[in-house]
């Protein structure tokens, strides 16, 4: 047994919560975090070294931000931002996720880190609607003087690529959607090879960075979720940087600091900032956070995915087997072997299993479906019971078939074995 380096912590999409953003009043300030690194960890540049500070060591402020806001989406159920970059072209018409639009108003996190949506067609014209967002990340500094990076060697080129979606398609789609947010498990200690061809320069386990968060008009609500993404609790943390299969890059954030300035006053007394730090801030985060929420902590307990992968002792669930579990990419022969196996919740591969009941199907007779959207790669359908459908173009195209806008098709309609329907397309 094993577990695969990455998993998805599911969305729900029907119920992203949107409302308009606010621009003014709400809360500003400066929150100061520290992030102490548990395994080894690479934040490079093109380079593949971190970036200097003087004698100092730094993180590109633009790295905390995107994992922040990773871990702000997963836990508030946002819009899905950050997956569409590792997928290609072709696939973001597939996967048809709706994004925060002007008119519908902005998930949460599109709130605080800002949106910029260019796909909303209007009058064959695109129309491009974007929002700044309220925080501004800055970049980290290592709190030693001492030199903290050291030189590692990782296999090749393709040791820092992620995988392609395209090749294990099983892993990464149900039912033609996208699982949810790509997150990877933490390992207890980074998995370094001793030599190879790629030189990159690491972090030692326990470096600490400082670094600050500057917000301005946030709403209760929204600096809530913020802090909660910060600071995880016990047991939980946060992975930054490349590597994160290998498990480099396992951190841990700490707020040290917060600067509140009175919005109220802020241009007519001098003395409206509030500085909390020390033993008070642990219980003045505490208040804070229960603005998101309804009270609750941390709130992972709606989706037990997201809590297993940033769990840190995770690699160290052995299912009453002895010996830790290894977190590893299934081989090539393993993916032939298995074609058609897909990625469980737990992520832990080849556990004995009881062989899958057959699916069988029954077929309930003929529909009509209608053109919903001609894209680049292919069509929309509206099916039948409110479904959407997806019909490549090469499908069509290759039958010398036109398809327009609102036109009906014949499709046929059955049910498998396990209840789920199926929709087949009659070119
Ligand atoms: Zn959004």
């Amino acid at each position: 047994m094993f577990i695969n380096p990455y998993n998805f912590a599911a969305i729900d999409e029907e119920n992203v919560a949107r409302e308009q953003a606010i621009r003014y009043g709400g809360k500003s300030g400066v929150i100061t975090v520290t992030l102490r690194f548990l395994t080894e960890a690479h934040v490079g540049d093109g380079n593949r070294k971190f970036m200097k500070v003087g004698a100092k060591t730094g993180i590109y402020g633009s790295s905390l931000k995107g994992l922040l806001r990773a871990t702000a989406e997963a836990i508030s159920n946002s819009c899905i931002s950050m997956i569409s970059d590792e997928l290609s072209g072709s696939l973001k018409d597939d996967i048809l996720i709706k994004k925060c639009d002007k008119d519908n108003g902005l998930c949460i996190a599109c709130r605080i880190f800002g949106t910029t949506v260019k796909n909303s067609i209007i009058n064959d014209e695109e129309e491009s609607f974007s929002f700044a967002g309220k925080i501004k990340v800055m970049d980290a500094v290592s709190v030693d003087t001492r030199k903290i990076t050291k030189d590692a060697y990782l296999q090749n080129e393709h040791s820092l690529s992620s995988p392609k979606p395209l090749r294990h398609r099983i892993f990464y789609f149900d039912n033609n959607k996208i699982k949810g947010r790509k997150f990877y498990y933490h390992h207890k200690k980074a998995n370094l090879p001793q030599r190879g061809e790629l030189k990159i320069e690491v972090v030692s386990e326990n470096s600490e960075f400082e670094f600050e968060i500057h917000y301005n008009s946030l709403t209760d609500k929204e600096l809530g979720l913020l802090i909660q993404s910060i600071e995880l609790k016990d047991g939980f943390g946060h992975k930054l940087g490349m590597g994160k299969p290998l498990g480099l890059g396992s951190c841990k954030m700490r707020i040290i600091r917060l600067k509140e300035l009175n919005s109220k006053d802020r241009y007519s007394k001098l003395d409206s900032v509030n500085e909390i730090e020390g033993k008070e801030i642990e219980k003045h985060i505490e208040g804070l956070t229960k603005s998101y929420a309804n009270g609750k902590a941390l709130d992972l307990s709606r989706n037990s995915q997201l809590k297993d992968l940033l769990r840190l002792d995770k690699s160290q669930n052995n299912n009453g087997s002895p010996g830790a579990l290894q977190i590893k990419y299934p081989s090539q022969n393993w993916f032939s072997a298995n074609k058609n196996v897909p990625l469980p919740p737990d992520g832990i591969l080849d556990k004995p299993r009881t062989p899958p009941t057959k699916k069988t199907e029954k077929l309930q007779g003929k529909a009509k479906a209608t053109v919903d959207e001609v894209k680049e790669f292919g069509t929309v359908l509206n099916l039948p019971d409110n479904k959407k459908g997806y019909l490549s173009k090469d499908k069509y195209e290759s039958k010398g078939i036109e398809l327009k806008k609102g036109q009906s098709l014949e499709v046929t309609v059955g049910e498998f074995s396990d209840n789920s329907k199926m929709y087949i397309c009659n070119l």
